[in-house]
């Protein structure tokens, strides 16, 4: 039992891993930003200064990023 309920932990965090390496998300790169959007037309990014980086879901929560508030 027990070493089935690390291979269960094990596969969890995998797919949960791969989900985060595969989902591209959009950050901006300004002083301010802090947030990461699903989509480039998010009005959240509509303020950004600078060119909109596209990254992976891994990558904007490795920067800190948090999901922004405008996505619907
Ligand atoms: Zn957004």
């Amino acid at each position: 039992m027990k070493k089935l309920g690390a291979l269960f932990i094990l596969l969890t965090m995998t797919s949960a891993s791969v989900t985060a390496f595969d989902t591209t998300v959009y950050i901006c790169n300004g002083p301010n930003s802090k947030k990461y959007h699903y989509k480039s037309s998010c009005r959240g990014l509509g303020s950004c200064s600078t060119a909109v980086e596209k990254v992976t879901l891994q990558q904007a929560r490795e920067k800190g990023r948090t999901l922004c508030g405008h996505e619907d």
